[in-house]
């Protein structure tokens, strides 16, 4: 073992001064080959890179005919090579030809090669490559030699990450540099253009090989000790939700583990130095990410790729500021990230771009408030991207072209020029009345929850905040916000909003909208469960507290104030009585009372539309919280990528519905307005418009396009129109509603 380790320490040093040689990417790849033939006693020793994302590319050999180099090429998973390459383990085989999959290559003259062993260059989660040693002797390669084989392929990985094999050829091209596409889900809608900013930069290793492994070992066991004291200090904090707690024991675990010390000490001992052995740990628990299925197991190893890159930061010394300047245009890059850390980036993102996620996620609300596209489930764009890489977001799609060619890049010019020339165009209309050819006149108002939100009320024209979401003011802090703090905030959007209404939402949190100090109460289906209103009247602490802020706030001026995913008459009753309650107290403590108040309810529930006409009575005001009530109607998860866009609220189904709670507000004379996502979409607003409901609350960017098709066309013909396709059995009115302003002058 000693003598193997000392040979492999030699191979390295002599690997790395080999690379250190002056000489382009290709007489540099020509002399490791070489190199390590000798070394290792093969006959062959051949390296394969990637050319793109499929295609591997032979391109330095020592024992092949050298007229194949950058001639062979194979697809990953076809032959011995692509195997290694797809399932990212050696292959180590006495008897090559003999071996499932094996492919003949004529032009290579490996057919007398009896043994082989392959095995992956891969750097964290990224495939570049494959190193092949061959020989005539029919031999499995020992341990030992695998071992060491590995390590030359670290070391190899992380020159190719620092350009040593830059070369012609589409193989040599150097990494992160050609246009790659990711496929992910919509976030939030809308298109940018700009350079990455990564919210975790990669940690650079510029010295993969060691001379000393004792000094290696000494700095490797001194970080990994600052490291479990660190996570310890993590563990000792208060404040801890169940998941933080499960989060942070695993990476205790893994801290303390000595299987995970005692490998990255053998691999110094084989020569890496310090961050490379730590590196390649990391590399193979990627590798098994990518075959594990299992949620808590994917979980457990993105801990363990946590934890190190904490490590690598140790002992880098390089933190998250690594004095790099944001870029102009900045398009953030993250596996994922929180709503506090989103919010400090604020405005000045364009866009942003995560590999995790989910539309309901807290980081997704908040990209919602900024009104900023994100792309979600783009999956292994922190591997691929660099800081500042031209980068360009499709949030309507879910899809985002990294360093992209010319041509994708113009066409996507265009359409953010189209974009625009539309906005422009209907800024035009901010002052004009959303009033429809027929007389009829709708009020626009906007979705906010932030107070960042708020200078979006002046510049879209609307006539109010339909809906403010107020867990946001939750969701982005660590501790439940105090009394006097909610009351500042809802004070200050009260004073942006110079007089126009607000209705503001109490707390719809619970089950998947979980706050970081809220206990956590596992949920088999959260959507249907202890959520919004149910939380609020079963535990009342925080919705009493949120309500005294509201009035606090309001002193004097009008407050509106509705409560989420009531299903039922006696919980609207309760929850505003409780409302009746706190005014009446703030009343005997001799405080200035709210001068006007509306209290109404969210319609999200099927259930509420049959409620008895008692409740319609009693509410001041209903809006239809469409996103909700169009998961329960279709029974289609909203964060379900699957099914949530399967059904189209022009179905006529929804629309009878929708008709039915249009009839009974207008039988108690309640005002109805809808708040969901729909109300947004142009042609559905119309038909919204047209079944009825007088205002409508969207995100602000939608007032423009919205307006303008509404001041366009004729709402009581549009009825007519929904009515005969309805009577006529139609399933889905979006045919013919399509067709109708087809027709119409817009
Ligand atoms: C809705 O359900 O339509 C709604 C507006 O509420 P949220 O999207 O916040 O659940
Ligand atoms: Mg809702």
């Amino acid at each position: 073992m000693d003598r193997t380790e000392s040979e492999s320490r030699k191979l390295l040093r002599r690997l790395r001064d080999t690379l250190a040689e002056p000489g382009a990417g290709q007489e540099r790849l020509d002399r490791i080959t070489h190199l390590i033939a000798d070394s290792m006693g093969c006959e062959v020793c051949s390296i394969y890179l990637f050319r793109d994302e499929e295609t591997l590319e032979l391109c330095a050999t020592e024992g092949l005919r050298s007229e194949s180099v950058h001639k062979t090429r194979m697809r990953i998973g076809e032959g011995l090579v692509g195997r290694v390459a797809r399932t990212l383990t050696p292959v180590n085989t006495a008897n090559a030809p003999a071996e499932k999959g094996f492919r003949y290559m004529p032009e290579t003259g490996e057919e007398i090669y009896s043994s082989f062993l392959g095995v992956p260059i891969q750097r964290v989660g990224e495939k570049l490559g494959v190193i092949v040693v061959q020989s005539k002797t029919a031999r499995e390669f020992s341990v030992d030699e695998v071992d060491a084989l590995e390590v030359v392929a670290m070391v190899l990985a992380e020159m190719t990450e620092l350009g040593a094999f830059v070369g012609d050829g589409g193989a040599m091209a150097g990494l992160h540099k050609r246009p790659v596409m990711f496929r992910g889900a919509t976030g939030q809608e809308g298109a940018a253009e700009g350079r990455v900013w990564l919210h975790e930069p990669r940690v650079v290793v510029t010295n993969p090989v060691a001379d000393d492994p004792l000094t290696e070992i000494e700095r490797i066991r001194a970080a990994v000790s600052e490291l479990r004291v660190s996570v310890d200090d993590l563990l000792a904090a208060e404040s801890l939700d169940k998941e933080q707690k499960q989060v942070l024991e695993a990476y205790r675990m893994f801290a303390h583990s000595r299987g995970w010390l005692r490998r990255m000490e053998e691999d110094i001992t084989r020569g890496l130095s310090a961050e490379a052995a730590v590196e390649k740990e990391q590399s193979t628990a990627r590798a098994r990410l990518e075959s594990v299925a299992d949620p808590y197991l994917r979980d457990r190893l993105h801990d363990l790729d946590d934890l190190s890159n904490r490590l690598l930061r140790i002992l880098t010394g390089q933190g998250r500021n690594t004095g790099a300047e944001m870029p102009e245009s900045p398009i953030l890059v993250a596996r994922n990230i929180g709503p506090a850390e989103l919010l400090d980036y604020g405005r000045k993102l364009r866009g942003v771009v995560l590999e995790e996620g989910s539309v309901g996620s807290h980081a997704a609300v908040v990209a919602r408030a900024l009104a900023i596209p994100l792309v979600i489930h783009a999956d292994r764009i922190t591997t691929e991207a660099l800081n500042g890489d031209a980068i360009l977001v499709d949030g309507d799609q879910g899809v985002v072209h990294l360093r992209p060619e010319d041509t994708v890049a113009a066409a996507f010019r265009d359409k953010i020029a189209m974009q625009a020339a539309a906005q422009s165009r209907y800024a035009g209309l901010r002052d004009l009345p959303a009033e429809a050819r027929c007389g009829t006149r709708i009020a626009l108002h906007m979705n906010a929850g932030l107070m960042a939100d708020l200078p979006s009320l002046v510049g879209s024209g609307a006539d109010g905040v339909g809906l403010f979401r107020t867990e946001l003011q939750f969701l982005i802090r660590a501790h439940v916000p105090k009394r006097s703090e909610l009351a500042a905030i809802y004070s200050s959007v009260m004073d942006a909003a110079k007089g126009k209404r607000i209705a503001f939402r109490t707390l719809d949190i619970g089950s998947d909208k979980v706050l970081p100090y809220m206990k956590r109460v596992d949920e088999p289906n959260p959507a249907m469960g202890w959520r919004a209103i149910r939380v609020g009247l079963d535990k009342p602490g925080v919705m009493r507290m949120q309500l005294q802020a509201l009035i606090r706030a309001a002193g004097g001026r009008p407050l509106t104030v509705m409560f989420p995913f009531v299903a039922e008459i006696g919980e609207f009753d309760r929850a505003r009585q409780m409302l009746l309650d706190e005014i009446e107290r703030e009343r005997q403590l001799g405080h200035a009372l709210p001068a006007g108040l509306e209290i109404g309810a969210m319609l999200e529930t099927p259930s509420l539309a049959y409620a008895p006409d008692a409740f319609f009575q009693t509410c001041d005001f209903i809006s239809i919280g469409g996103n909700d009530l169009k998961q329960f109607f279709f029974a289609a998860d909203r964060e379900n990528e699957a099914v949530r866009r399967r059904y189209d609220m022009l179905n006529t189904s929804f629309l009878r519905f929708v008709s039915h709670i249009v009839g009974r507000c207008a039988a108690s004379d309640t005002p109805l307005s809808f708040c969901g996502e729909d109300a947004g979409r142009p042609i559905e607003a119309l038909c919204i418009a047209a079944l009825g409901i007088r205002t409508l609350s969207m995100r602000p960017a939608s007032i423009g396009p919205v307006k303008h098709l509404i001041r366009r066309v004729d709402l009581t013909e549009l009825r007519a129109l929904i009515d005969r396709e309805c009577a006529s059995g139609a399933a889905n009115v979006r045919i013919p509603v399509m067709e109708w302003l087809a027709r119409q002058d817009i």
